[in-house]
């Protein structure tokens, strides 16, 4: 359990060192899939094999990072929201870096009544990055030590990419 922890601390650390704010989503998945693949291929499949076993792995559908963060957004994720939902007075800057926003609310807006995202197809980066990236304003990659997704993230991630389906 504690080197199967261990391992997945780091991967986060690799890609923390040559994480950019401006990463698009495939940026991400690239960077998953380069980090993975420098782990011995049997530290990986021991990951998975714990991920199966239940102890990790895959969203929970807990709604913690709908429900506890301000969610940033770069100007196109403005513009791509405002296609599907109403942003109306829903928009503020970012109180951390002058060239972005935020959503004003906390929990966000639009958490459907069962949960689910109301704008899923054009949700925010922010939201896509999760777990790796942090709401709180920074962008920077983070471990979110409580969220269940860690390693799903980056095995969904490194599969989009090398079968090269759509992101999501
Ligand atoms: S991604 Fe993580 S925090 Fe968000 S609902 Fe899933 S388990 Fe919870
Ligand atoms: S935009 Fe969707 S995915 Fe992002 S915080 Fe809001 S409900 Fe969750």
């Amino acid at each position: 359990m504690e080197d199967y922890k261990k391992t997945l601390d780091i991967i986060v650390e690799r890609i923390a060192k040559d994480y950019r704010p401006e990463y698009s989503v495939v940026d991400v998945a690239q960077a998953c899939y380069d980090s993975v693949n420098r782990i011995h291929p049997e530290e990986v499949e021991a990951i998975l094999l714990k991920s199966k076993d239940g102890e990790s792995g895959y969203c929970n559908q807990c709604g913690k990072c709908c429900r506890d963060y301000y969610i940033i957004l770069r100007i196109e994720d403005i513009y791509k929201l405002s296609k599907v939902v109403d942003i109306t007075g829903n928009i503020e800057k970012s109180p951390d870096h002058p060239d972005l926003f935020r959503f004003k609310t906390k929990p966000c807006k639009y958490i459907a009544k069962d949960g689910r995202c109301q704008c899923y197809n054009q949700r925010p980066l922010t939201c896509r990055n999760h777990p790796i990236t942090d709401g709180g304003g920074h962008r920077r990659v983070v471990r979110d030590t409580e969220c269940e997704y860690i390693l799903g993230f980056f095995y969904d991630k490194a599969v989009s990419l090398l079968t090269k389906t759509a992101f999501k």
